[in-house]
Parts: structure tokens; sequence; C-alpha cells
């Protein structure tokens, strides 16, 4: 035998050996399966629960022999989903977000994050869920994924400004004329402002929530983008929804909500209901997380000279002339992006949603606003622009103002020393209304700052730095 066969065998074998070797141990744990990254707090029996594997399978796949020896980084291959790659990411749903609408989104099958997000099959995605999905690389698509109606893809295409045969190559559709009723389609969104719209029956042509994971005694807006000319009613929870269409955009309604403090965490449902000029109504409902606001709490002893707090007689009339003035829904805007602070204070005696508890009794009350401390005589500005609706003295609240700002937002003011508005006044962001005081029931001088979206008290704070709408 010649050199030359002699090398050329050797050659052979060096490539039989090369590919051999790149057939084992690391390449094939890149390809057997999904891989999850290790988080702090992670434990082998976590991992293995929150996947629905074994924990013998997790060590066998990864090579694992001592468990305890887990790395923060580390990555796992996840047994039992061979033919899905990538590395598990976690995705937050949002409003409008269906599992065939995100499925297409990341590329991967319904019945793959069915799997490894152990949902049973009835199960429908809540606003704020975390969705374990397997991430390629290439990012979620930005875009929006529509369900196809009736009518061709065509329409759909001319719809969204988009060319049929590009829908279908987005979509690895053979043809636009193969594109089935109830198949989701993704819809290419290059704009900077992607909508987050999925699976949305018509007239809805985009839902926001913001913000998508709702606290205690926090605000939330609720857009809706609909087609030609809809009314909508909407529900959330055990509050309904008032709607006022965008004065800029009329296509695009807004609802502002506040969430009360006491609402438990838990899943509430949103429904929406659009009724067209024609008289057809289409509804949508998704459920939505409420998380804790985490107040503190606080005990208060509450003196005779006080006890006017803790009778209900006294107390309960008040309140609710209160909650009566500030659940009208007005249906005129009035403030523009942020609201100001009333007194210029950065001391903070009782911050928002404190839970109280009188004199050792039940943790029942709570504090409904800010207590600024102020030195009595300090000016109170109006924070946005609105009506006077109440200016007047109160046995609770001592000089008490209140301003409607339009849309179901309202800002109280007790306490004052001097009341310098009557009802009817129009004020204008920064205007004098008053000066800080300690009538009423007060201990010294400061401005307790009330808000309310929707007939519920919110943390106005939320407002000092976040634009709604
Ligand atoms: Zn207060």
């Amino acid at each position: 035998m010649n050199s030359f066969w002699k090398n050329r065998n050797r050659l052979g074998l060096l490539i039989l050996w090369l590919a051999a070797s790149l057939a084992t141990a690391p390449a094939r744990a890149q390809s057997s399966g999904p891989q999850y990254v290790v988080q702090e707090g992670d434990t082998l029996y976590s991992i293995a629960q929150s996947f629905g594997v074994s924990i013998d399978s997790l060590q066998q796949a990864n090579n694992i022999t001592d468990p305890s020896l887990l790395a923060i980084g580390q990555r796992l291959v996840i047994p039992g989903f061979e033919g899905v790659n990538g590395t598990l990411a976690t995705y937050r749903v949002r409003l409008g977000e269906t599992l065939p609408g995100l499925a297409k989104r990341f590329g991967a099958d319904a019945g793959t994050l069915i799997r490894l997000n152990r949902l049973t099959r009835s199960d429908s995605l809540y606003v704020g869920q975390p969705l374990i999905y397997p991430d390629t690389g290439g990012g979620i698509p930005s875009g929006r994924t529509v369900v196809m109606a009736n009518d061709p893809l065509i329409a759909l295409a001319a719809r969204s400004g988009q060319s049929p045969w590009a829908l279908s190559l987005v979509n690895d559709l053979q043809s636009p004329l193969s594109a089935f009723t109830g198949q989701p389609i993704v819809i290419p969104d290059d704009s900077d402002s992607a909508k987050p719209l999925t699976g949305l029956p018509q007239p809805f042509e985009s839902l926001a929530l913001s913000p998508d994971r709702p606290i205690q005694g926090g605000a939330v807006e609720l857009d809706v983008h609909a087609n030609g000319g809809v009314t909508l009613n909407g529900q959330f929870g055990p509050w309904l929804l008032r709607f006022s269409p965008d004065p800029n955009d009329p296509t695009r309604l807004i609802a502002l909500q506040g969430i009360h403090v006491f609402t438990e965490p838990a899943l509430y449902p949103l429904t929406l209901t659009a009724a067209t000029p024609d008289g057809a109504t289409t509804s949508f409902e998704q459920w939505v997380a409420v998380a804790s606001g985490d107040y503190p709490f606080q005990q208060l002893v509450v003196g005779p000279d006080q006890s006017a707090l803790l009778d209900p007689n006294i107390v309960g009339p008040e309140r609710e002339m209160v909650l009566q003035t500030v659940s009208t829904y007005t249906p005129t805007r009035q403030w523009d992006g942020l609201f100001v602070k009333p007194v210029p204070s950065e001391r903070i005696t009782t911050g928002f949603g404190w839970r109280r508890s009188y004199n050792g009794g039940p943790y029942d009350s709570y504090h409904d606003g800010i207590d600024y401390g102020s030195p009595g005589g300090t000016a109170i500005i109006a924070p946005a622009n609105g009506t006077v609706v109440f200016a007047g003295p109160l046995q609770v609240r001592g000089n008490t103002t209140i301003i409607d700002h339009g849309w179901g937002v309202y800002t109280g003011y007790w306490h004052q020393y001097q009341i310098y508005v009557t009802v009817g006044q129009v004020v204008k962001q920064g205007e004098a209304i008053g000066e800080v005081g300690s009538s009423g029931l007060s201990t010294g001088s400061h401005l307790h700052y009330t808000m309310w979206v929707g007939g519920n008290a919110v943390n106005p704070e939320e407002w000092f730095t976040t634009a709604f709408p």
C-alpha cells in the first residue's frame, strides 16, 4: 500500500473520530432539549417541579452526581422536550394575548408552551402571567397577532397595510389563500410603538393595560383602539369602566380606574363589550392579576379629644358625602401630563395606603392619602387643571376642598387653615387654592392630600412621575 492510501485512510479515521466526538457529549447537550439557566434560589427539586419532570431524569440529562452543587447561571437541559431548542425565558402576558398568538410570536407550537408551563388546555392566559418559552436567540418579533376572521388574508393585509405575500412569508403560509378562519396571523410591526395585540375579535384593533401589573391602591389605564365608531362598555373586577375618546385620536378610547387598597391580591376578570353603530356587539374577556401594594401597618391610639374619629355617626356620613362627590364621571379631561405636588414639602408624616388599627382594634381602615408635614399658612397649589366641586368645613376633615379633573379623577385637601376657592371655580395647575392648617381632627399643621380615580383612592405620588393617559 503506498503512502497516499495510508494517509487517506488516516484522514478518514480522523474525520470519523471528529464526527463521532461532535455527535457526543457537548453537542448532545445542546440539541436534546431546551435549556434552563439556573437562577438564585433554585434547587433541582424546584426546577423539576416547575417543568413537571423527575429529579432523576434531570440529573441524568445533565450528568449531575451531586444535586447540591447547582450553580447560578448553570445551564440545564430539560428532558422530555426533544425537538425544542433554545434557552428558556420568561415572558409576562399582556392584555389581549392568547396562547396560539404568543406561540406564533415565539416561533413555538402551542403544545410545547402548554407542556412547558404545565397548563391545562382550557387555561386561558391572564394578564401578568409569567409564561416560559424557548428563546432561540431571534428575540420575539415585534408586531401583533390577530385571529383570521371569515374574510380572506388579502383583506387583513389591506387593513394592516401589508402585502398579502409578505404576510404569507412571515406566517409560513404557502400562499395567501392557505390561511384559514381561526388561524393566528402575525402582523409585523416595524414602528417604534409596537402594539401588544393578539387574537382580538373585530372590531377591537388593539388593547393595552398599563401598568400591566396593577397593584392595590394603584391606577390602571386601559387603552382600546377599535374600528368604526364603537361604543365601549367595560368592567374590571367590581368596577364599571368609563371610556372617553382621546381628543387627539377618536379611535382611541381610554378608561382610568383606581384599584381599591383592600382588593385581595388575586385574578380579576376584565370584560369589554364593543357595540358597533349597526347594533352588533362583541365581547372580550381576560383575567388580570392584581398584586399587593405591600403597605405598612400602623397602630393608632385615639384619645377622648379625637373620639369623633371612631364615632360612626360622624365619620360615616362625612365619608359618604366625599365618596358621592368623587364618584361622578365627568367626560371632559381637564389635566394634561404630570400632576405637581400641592405643597413644597418633602416630609411625609403618613404615607398612602397604610393599614390602620385604632386603639388595638382590627386593621379595617387605611390612610387614603398622603400627609405632608408643612408649616401653617403654606400655600396649597392646584396640582393640575380642574373644577372645584366642594369647598367648606367638615367635622373630621376640617376645611376641605375637592377638585374634579375630569374622567373620574379627583383630588382632595383636608385640614386647611383657609380656603381660597369656591364651588364651580375653574383652577389652573399651580394656582393657589388655600393654606395649610390643622382644622378638623388633626394633631398638627399638615396637608392631607387624597386622589381618587373611578371612585377609589389611589397613591397620588404615582401621578407626579407618570402621565395618565
Ligand atoms: Zn391624613
